[in-house]
């Protein structure tokens, strides 16, 4: 299945609620959710009833959309959270947030999701002094991420940076912004995640 190229702010408004795709213009009164708080396209107002099935495909199609991730490897890590202790859909998100460009993402080294995977791919990080280059990697508690040497002083770099200096990362990451490292302190419990949904929606889904 090929990922979506299309103008990525119609995803926010389907799902009613902001997926952060667009870095900075997402954290300004330019985001189309607030400005429009009705789905996209031609019948976009006239929705209102919403069947359980409706309303487990669009929990499942937010959590995706959010993270960007493709059906297939969805499914996978629901597979993943199954085998965990603990209550499925938890762990399913807990799985996904440890996406190495989830944490590049939360730790401020990139604008949104999409950039960071670019960045990602790019090569311009190291996990435990070894470069990788997998947007899906999963970090586990004790790695060190760090930007990689030639990428600090970069342009793009600063400026990233720089934007994202006041943004907050979550408890279970730490961030060193002098030595440009981030840590994994924890794995992420619900809590920690800002991601609107109901994951037990997702697990009725897929245990149909
Ligand atoms: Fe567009 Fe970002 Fe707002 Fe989503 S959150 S509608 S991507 S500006």
């Amino acid at each position: 299945m090929a990922r979506y190229t299309g103008a990525v702010c119609r995803l926010c408004r389907r799902e009613g609620q902001k997926l952060y795709l667009k870095g900075e213009r997402c954290y300004t009164d330019k985001c189309s959710v607030g400005r429009r708080t009705y789905a996209p396209g031609q019948h976009g107002q006239g929705r209102k009833k919403v069947s359980e099935y409706g309303l487990q495909l669009r929990a499942k199609q937010a959590t995706r959309r959010y993270y960007g991730i493709l059906e297939s490897q969805f499914r996978h890590y629901y597979e993943l959270a199954e085998k965990r202790e603990g209550k499925t859909g938890e762990q399913l998100l807990s799985i996904i947030e440890t996406r190495l460009d989830n944490v590049i993402y939360r730790l401020g080294f990139a604008s949104s999701r999409p950039e960071a995977r670019q960045l990602v791919v790019h090569n311009h990080f190291s996990v435990n002094g070894k470069k990788v280059n997998i947007p899906s990697y999963l970090v586990k508690p004790g790695d060190i991420i760090t930007i990689n040497e030639k990428s600090r002083s970069s342009e793009k770099f600063k400026s990233i940076l720089e934007s994202n200096a006041s943004r907050p990362a979550p408890k279970w990451l730490e961030v060193n912004r002098e030595t440009l490292t981030g840590k994994i302190v924890a794995l992420p419990a619900r809590e920690d995640i800002d991601l609107a949904v109901e994951e037990t929606l997702i697990v009725e889904l897929y245990s149909k």
